[in-house]
């Protein structure tokens, strides 16, 4: 039985500032997407990965990735969509297409290029113990408001319920197809699984998952992860 993790990698990253697509930007001399990738096989638990990447930088992804991965795994390359999610569905149908036998999918955004392996083996562990949709997350710190149109405050939600959501995602791989064939419109895989009436587990997350989107969230990774370091 085999993991595979699907890394959706298509993003254009305009709010980094720069023209290269995100999961090629350097960070500590290797790009966001080699890091993201070294971290699921350094779980020991993932065996393939597949990559949507930019359309039109499908070859410099095939580079950036060709010497990652361990005897007896693979990383495919496809190219990715308009959307996140289609992103993710292209990349799911050719896991399923090449890849026999898939006990559990993970969902992993390239920008969370530091993720600990720990978190990886935390979801995987859970998806095989029968929980059929698994996401780590963090609890919230802050207060969060829900306000109206015109961003006057209309509720307090109790943040003791509430929880940051972090990737990899993991599910059952029949959950995450029939997920994608019904819906699209949601920020993260775990929401469209929910639409289905699946239950959706948690694991404990990690903040050097941290999502990187911005200059400062580069300048804080390249100042955390000095020397390669997770
Ligand atoms: O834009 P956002 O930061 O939410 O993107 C999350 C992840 O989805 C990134 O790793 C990005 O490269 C990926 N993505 C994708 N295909 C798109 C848009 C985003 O694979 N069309």
């Amino acid at each position: 039985m085999s993991v595979v993790a699907l890394v959706p990698a298509a993003g254009r990253g305009e709010r980094l500032g720069y023209t290269t697509p995100k999961a090629l930007v350097p960070v500590n001399g290797a790009p966001l997407l080699a890091h993201a990738v070294r971290g699921l096989f350094d779980s020991g638990r993932v065996r393939h990965v597949v990559v949507a990447a930019p359309p039109s930088d499908v070859d410099s992804v095939r580079t950036v990735t060709a010497s990652l991965a361990p005897a007896g795994g693979a990383v495919h390359v496809v190219p990715g969509g308009a959307e996140r999610s289609d992103s993710v569905r292209l990349a799911l149908e050719h896991a399923l297409r090449v890849v026999r036998d898939v006990s559990v999918v993970l969902v992993h955004d390239a920008a969370r290029s530091f993720t600990p392996p720990e978190v990886v083996r935390a979801v995987v562990e859970a998806v095989e113990a029968g929980h059929r949709a698994v996401v780590p997350v963090l609890p919230v710190v802050d207060t969060v408001k829900q306000v109206n149109s015109e961003g006057v405050v209309i509720a307090t939600p109790d943040r003791s319920f509430l929880r940051v959501v972090q990737t990899p995602q993991g599910f059952d791989p029949d959950v995450l197809r029939r997920a994608h064939s019904t819906a699209r419109d949601a920020t993260d895989d775990a929401g469209l699984v929910e639409r289905l009436g699946v239950p959706v587990s948690t694991v404990p997350g990690h903040q050097n998952a941290m999502k990187i989107t911005t200059r400062f969230d580069l300048a804080v990774a390249e100042a955390l992860f000095a020397g390669g370091g997770r």
